[in-house]
C-alpha cells in the first residue's frame, strides 16, 4: 500500500533526514516507528502525507507515486490519510463536535450525512457527553480523542499518529494507544511514531527502528490481545 524506494531527504543546509530508505506498508498493518528525536520519524511520515518531497527516490501509495502528484491531485490523496500529532491542533473557537463536523463540511458532506455521523464517531472515542465542549474545557488526552475523531471521520485507508501521546500522561497515553489498536482492527492501517519504547513495547505489532535517517531494524513482534 505505501512503499518507499531509494528514500533520502536532505534538508538544506543539513546532514541528511533519511538516507536511502526502503520500507513496505501492507493494508491493514500497525506499524509503529520509533527512534530518538531527530533519528527522522517525522519526516519519513510527512513524506506520505506529502507534506515534505523526498531529495531523491520514490514514495508509492496504492503504487501512485505521490512525489510528482500535481496539486489538483493531492485532496485525492490526503482524503486517503489521516493525521494526528502531538499538539491536536484542534480549533479553538469550534466545539467538540464543530471540530469534527469541519472535517466532513470540508470533504463536501451533507448537512443530514454530518449530524449522523458525529454523535456516532465521538461515542466511539468515548467523548458523546463532551460535544458541546470547547477544546480548552477538556483534557489533553480528550482532545487527542477528538483530535483521533476527526482524522477518522472522513474514513480513510491509512492513520498517520507523529508522537500523538507525547504530551499525554501514562494513563491517557494508554487509552489513546488502545483506541489506535481499535481502529486498526477495524481496518485502518496505522503508522505511529514515537521516541517512547515502552509504549511500542506494549503495543507489540511491527516495529521499525530508526537511527540518524536510517532504518537500523523491522522487526514483527507477537500481537497484543485487546
Ligand atoms: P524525528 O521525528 O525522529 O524527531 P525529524 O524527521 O523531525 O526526526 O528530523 C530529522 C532530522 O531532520 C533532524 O536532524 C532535524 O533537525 C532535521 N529537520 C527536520 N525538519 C527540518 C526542516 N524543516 N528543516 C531543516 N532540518 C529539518
Amino acid at each position: 500500500m505505501i512503499k518507499f524506494e531509494n528514500i533520502s531527504k536532505v534538508y538544506p543546509g543539513s546532514s541528511p533526514a533519511l538516507e536511502n530508505i526502503n520500507f513496505n506498508v501492507n493494508p491493514g498493518e500497525f506499524v509503529s516507528v520509533v527512534g530518538h528525536s531527530g533519528a527522522g520519524k517525522s519526516t519519513l511520515l510527512k513524506l506520505i502525507y506529502t507534506e515534505e518531497k523526498p531529495t531523491t527516490g520514490t514514495v508509492l501509495f496504492d503504487e501512485t507515486n505521490i512525489v510528482d502528484l500535481r496539486p489538483k491531485e493531492l485532496p485525492i490523496l490526503r482524503r486517503n490519510i489521516g493525521t494526528v500529532f502531538q499538539d491536536y491542533k484542534l480549533l479553538p473557537k469550534k466545539t467538540l463536535a464543530e471540530n469534527v463536523s469541519f472535517a466532513l463540511e470540508v470533504a463536501g458532506k451533507s448537512d443530514g450525512e454530518i449530524r449522523e455521523t458525529v454523535p456516532k464517531i465521538l461515542d466511539i472515542v468515548g467523548l458523546a457527553d463532551k460535544m458541546e465542549n470547547y477544546p480548552r474545557e477538556v483534557s489533553g488526552g480528550e482532545q487527542q480523542r477528538v483530535a483521533l475523531a476527526r482524522a477518522l471521520v472522513n474514513k480513510p485507508k491509512v492513520l498517520i499518529a507523529d508522537e500523538p501521546t507525547g504530551n499525554l500522561d501514562p494513563v491517557s497515553t494508554w487509552e489513546i494507544i488502545q483506541l489506535l489498536l481499535k481502529i486498526n482492527e477495524f481496518g485502518t492501517t496505522v503508522l505511529l511514531a514515537t521516541h517512547d519504547n515502552g509504549i511500542v513495547d506494549r503495543i507489540a505489532r511491527r516495529v521499525v527502528v530508526m537511527e540518524n535517517g536510517r532504518i537500523v531494524s523491522d522487526k514483527q513482534k507477537g500481537k497484543y490481545q485487546l
